[in-house]
């Protein structure tokens, strides 16, 4: 630990956001990144703990105090190092990830945690400054790989596997690689060049790419089969949950990823089906969670005239409650950038129907919602109506999109739709395995990014018999 009072002296504190005046009128990042004596000032508050709860608390493993020392030290090619030997891609999780590491930081017990997600964005946007070279692999095994879906989960699996030798192609039925941090996330949470810039390092590793092709049609499961020696799938979880009320199939009601995939393929300058747009409509959007917040900040940028979040379970508390101490995820009231640009949110409310004139949506009608053991129930005589031009239902996901691939390869698929393997990415066929939001269920970027690790571990095993990359440096 370089200054052992700075957690004593300094206060924790991030750079200004753009106003949000400023910012809905583009799709520019919201939070600008530390840099300089401030970021060197935060990373001194880190207290090198004898047992680092910031460890366990991040699913790779990040090696938080060293690299915070490094940076307090003025050491950024180490420290760069240090965080690249557990995060392929830690310019995304820097911009992306809810930190359960913070959370977990000894520091939270009676303080504000270290800046932990800005100091590790902020490494990892001087490692892009610099260059980021490939990293190739001393010699090559002959063995080939098939990664379906190139999402974070695929694009980790990928990297670490062609770091090892093996021969790995990727295979994406969308357009262009990235998953949903292409085609879900929107650009003012993270700028599209960095998976660029990724892809392009990947490239150069060796990585083939090949978009527009879908694993279980384009290309069979026998063809997968006869042509690689083990097939890793990171196919996602993107089918979304319905609502299942009346009204849900009038016009201006959409699933959230329609809408969010279309303005984001709208930025990139690539081709969309009908335009669907808030610019000057009553929105509603059904579910608080990230999702609902990516389609809160699309909407305002598109001009709506009013937006309304919709939650079903009751508003959360402003602290911990009793029952969720140190360091537990705390489950308590959050604003995101989203929220502080406007829009109104109300909680304990189920949607019951939708209902329109001319086959177009003008209403939603809703009851207060009770809960009644893991579900809820709609009070009755609580009807509310809301006015509604646009609906986006953010509700979730239940695994993933309809394919012929996990039966024609003899998979296990779970009630809620998610394949089965263990934890190490081994599902009953030896050489298939899944990871990601596919096995999981809808998740996180550092949880994809951690299980395409630990699956690249497991295949190495099963082709050559011999240890892989470590996933987590300790030396
Ligand atoms: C709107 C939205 C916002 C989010 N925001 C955040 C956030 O701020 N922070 C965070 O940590 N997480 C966030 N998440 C969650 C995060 O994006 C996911 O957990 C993560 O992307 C999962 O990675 P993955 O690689 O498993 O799957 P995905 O990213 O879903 O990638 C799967 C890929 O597989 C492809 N595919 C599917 N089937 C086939 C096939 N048969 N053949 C070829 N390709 C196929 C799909 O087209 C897709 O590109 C968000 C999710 C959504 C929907
Ligand atoms: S990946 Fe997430 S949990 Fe891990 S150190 Fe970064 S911000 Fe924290």
């Amino acid at each position: 630990m370089g200054n052992p009072r700075g957690f004593l002296e300094l206060t924790r504190r991030l750079p200004k956001k753009r106003p949000a005046s400023e910012r809905i009128h583009d799709y520019r990042e919201a939070e600008p990144l530390l840099e300089g004596e401030r970021l060197a000032q935060q990373a001194s508050r880190c207290m090198d703990c004898g047992v680092p709860f910031c460890h366990s608390g991040c699913p790779l493993g990040n090696l938080i105090p060293e690299w915070n020392d490094l940076v307090y030290k003025g050491r950024l090619d180490e420290a760069t190092v240090r965080l690249h030997a557990t995060n392929n891609f830690p310019e995304m999780t820097g911009r992306l990830c809810p930190a359960p590491c913070e959370a977990s930081c000894v520091l939270a017990l009676n303080d504000d945690p270290v800046t932990i997600k800005a100091i590790e964005a902020a490494i990892a946007e001087r490692a892009l400054a610099v260059g980021l070279p490939p990293e190739p692999a001393p010699e090559r095994t002959g063995r080939r790989v098939a990664v379906i879906g190139s999402g974070p989960a695929g694009l980790a699996c990928a990297q670490q596997l062609a770091r090892e030798g093996h021969q790995v192609v990727v295979f994406e039925k969308a357009d262009a690689a990235g998953g949903l941090l292409r085609y879900g996330i929107p650009d003012f949470k993270m700028d599209k060049a960095l998976l660029d810039r990724r892809l392009e390092q990947l490239v150069a590793e060796g990585v083939e790419l090949r978009c527009g092709v879908e694993a279980g049609v384009t290309v069979t499961a026998d063809e997968l089969e006869a042509q690689f020696d083990a097939i890793a799938i990171a196919a996602g979880a993107q089918r979304p949950r319905p609502l299942g009320v009346p009204g849900e199939d009038l016009a201006g009601v959409h699933f959230a990823m329609e809408y969010l995939t279309q303005q984001n393929r709208v930025i990139a300058g690539r081709p969309i089906g009908e335009r669907i747009s808030a610019e000057g409509k009553h929105v509603l959007i059904l579910g608080g969670g990230d999702t609902g917040a990516d389609c809160l900040g699309t909407a305002h940028r598109q001009g709506a005239a009013s937006v309304t979040q919709l939650e079903i379970a009751e508003r959360p508390p402003e602290t911990r409650s009793a029952d969720n101490p140190w360091p537990e995820w705390p489950s308590i009231f959050r604003v995101s950038p989203a929220h502080e640009e406007g829009g109104e949110r109300a909680y304990a409310l189920m949607t019951t129907r939708l209902e329109g004139t001319g086959g177009k949506v003008e209403r939603l009608i809703a009851q207060t919602a009770r809960r009644d053991g893991r579900g809820f129930v709609a009070e009755p005589g609580t009807e509310r109506a809301f006015a509604a031009e646009l609906v986006l239902i953010a509700t979730g996901f239940v695994g993933g999109e309809p394919s012929p691939l996990p039966a024609d390869l003899g998979l296990d698929v779970d009630a809620s739709g998610r394949l089965v393997a263990d934890d190490r990415a081994r599902t009953r066929r030896p050489h298939v395995f899944a990871f990601g939001d596919a096995r999981r269920g809808a998740s996180l970027v550092v949880w994809a990014i951690a299980e395409g690790r630990v699956a690249a571990h497991s295949i190495s095993l099963f082709l050559a018999g011999k240890r892989a990359l470590p996933l987590a440096a300790t030396g």
